[in-house]
């Protein structure tokens, strides 16, 4: 008898959405479009040709989903895309991911478009996080990674969102003879209270070429922090994948996402939904199960329920970029990272 065990608790477990593997999924990364506006060198470099706004999720949809899997253990969920900012409809999605029964943290993943004016409303409708990403401090280099001559703009909507009171990280790409000057960003959060987590570049379809050019292992900079007295942080079980530490003498913190190290998959907490309506066991996984059928009436949410549990009996133990296996991964706006 679990006579000591609250009630609620079991009925929790047993109902969580988990693999063969024993992980669970406390994290949902949902992507509401494709399209961007920005033409990242290492994403989108020709800027963004795919499926017009119709293609994507609509409201009633993705509340849909954001229901089952908060009812299957979810407690974390992102939006992101393509650039999640460019739907109209942005602010109300960030409401219903609020309004959604167990859903504790609400996040946001953008390039920063528009942030100075937008940021506080997010915050008002019901946004926790916000991740911007920010490859460069030096304005020229900006554009000439983004396209657009707008880092002055994106610098001012960080102070908005800290002021509106969301958490804030920025994320950079790592990349070897662009921006691998990590003395800049130190200087930079001396001050700045917000994590700023460097990516490893990861190879996608769409230009492998890119990779073999700019990939850094962040094993170099991890021994360069703790030498230089960065202490790691201890994780939430919500937690993404970087690795946190932070130092007494800065103001931020720095996180590093590293999915070509050894242990990366064992910890995988977190499944994506394209904002097509697929979910992706994995961002490099070889396909998208497609759940729009079972998407389309709220009597529909056990069915769904059960093709969710079904598809994860698929999910492999780790991706395969080691292998230089990309997937069906063309590039990281299709599934927001
Ligand atoms: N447009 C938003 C943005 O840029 O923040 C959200 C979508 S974007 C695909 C999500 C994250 O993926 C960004 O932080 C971006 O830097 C990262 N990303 C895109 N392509 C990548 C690649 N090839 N390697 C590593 N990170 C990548
Ligand atoms: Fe757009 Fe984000 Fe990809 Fe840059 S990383 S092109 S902002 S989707």
């Amino acid at each position: 008898m679990e006579t000591s065990v609250p009630p609620g608790i079991w009925k929790g477990v047993n109902q969580m959405f988990a693999d063969q593997f024993g992980r669970r999924f406390y994290y949902l990364r949902l992507s509401i479009t494709e399209i961007c506006n920005f033409r990242c060198t290492y994403c989108l470099p020709n800027g963004y040709s795919g499926p017009s706004a119709s293609a994507f999720m609509r409201r009633d949809e993705l509340r849909r989903v954001m229901r089952v899997f908060a009812e299957h253990g979810t407690r974390k969920i992102r939006l992101t895309g393509g650039e999640p900012t460019i739907r109209k409809d942005l602010d109300a999605i960030i409401a219903d991911a609020r309004a959604t029964p167990d859903i504790e943290r609400v996040a946001l993943t953008s390039n920063g478009y528009r942030l100075p004016e937008r940021a506080a409303g997010w915050a008002a409708a019901g946004l926790d996080q916000l991740n911007v990403s920010i490859d460069s401090l030096d304005p020229a280099q900006f554009q000439a990674i983004t396209g657009h001559d707008r880092l002055q703009e994106v610098l001012r909507g960080l102070d908005c969102a800290l002021e509106a009171g969301l958490t804030v990280k920025v994320n950079a790409v790592y990349m070897r003879g662009v921006n691998d000057h990590l003395g800049s960003f130190l200087h930079w959060l001396r001050d700045m209270p917000i994590t700023m987590r460097f990516i490893e570049v990861m190879e996608t379809g769409a230009d492998p070429g890119f990779y073999e050019r700019h990939h850094v292992p962040l094993s170099q900079v991890k021994q360069q922090l703790l030498l230089e007295g960065w202490q790691p942080v201890v994780k939430r079980r919500d937690a993404g994948p970087a690795q946190e530490f932070w130092h007494p003498d800065y103001a931020g913190r720095i996180g590093l996402i590293m999915p070509y190290s050894p242990d990366f998959c064992t910890t995988c907490n977190r499944l994506r939904v394209s904002a097509q309506g697929k979910l992706h066991l994995c961002l490099f996984g070889d396909h998208g199960y497609d759940l729009r059928p079972w998407l389309q009436h709220d009597e529909q949410a056990d069915e769904l329920a059960a093709v969710i549990r079904s598809s994860l009996g698929d999910k492999k133990a780790t991706h395969g970029l080691h292998e230089r296996d990309t997937g069906i991964t063309r590039d990281l706006s299709m599934l927001g990272g």
